[in-house]
């Protein structure tokens, strides 16, 4: 499962992902990162079974995090399947079934490529 973490400014400096890795001994792969002085945004991919446990010690420092269950959403109305997306999305999240785009969303990290790529305003982020 993924999860996006909201660093804030006050705790950005801090060791947080590595201290909640010694603490849960979860296997965490950071997938997406956007760290500055000011804060943070950070897509890591854990194990399902304990995404729970690895949620509740991000949160217990702090962080905001959100469960990426859906991350990215295309709009089937508006899709003309031009393969633009799959193209150019870094994570593989599209493929042709078919003549058709479809998405696997579980592989998204929300770096928002394909919903300016898109030529037909198809796809957007949930909100985070
Ligand atoms: S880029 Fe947009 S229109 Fe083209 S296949 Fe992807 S979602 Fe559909
Ligand atoms: S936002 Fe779009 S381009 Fe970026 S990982 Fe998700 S599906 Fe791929």
């Amino acid at each position: 499962m993924k999860l996006m973490l909201h660093v804030a400014p006050g705790i950005v400096r801090r060791p947080i992902v590595s201290s909640v890795i010694l603490e849960t001994k979860a296997l965490i792969n950071i997938e997406r990162a956007k760290v500055d002085a000011v804060s943070g945004e950070i897509v890591v991919d854990v194990e399902p079974e304990r995404c729970s446990e690895v949620k509740a010690a991000f949160e217990a420092r702090g962080v905001r995090v959100v469960l990426l269950e859906n991350p990215i959403i295309k709009d089937d109305e508006e899709c003309v399947h031009c393969g633009a997306c799959i193209s150019i999305c870094p994570t593989g999240t599209f493929h042709f079934k078919g003549t058709e785009v479809v998405a696997d969303a579980g592989k998204c990290v929300q770096c928002g490529t394909c919903v300016t790529a898109c030529p037909q305003r198809a796809l957007r982020l949930i909100l985070k």
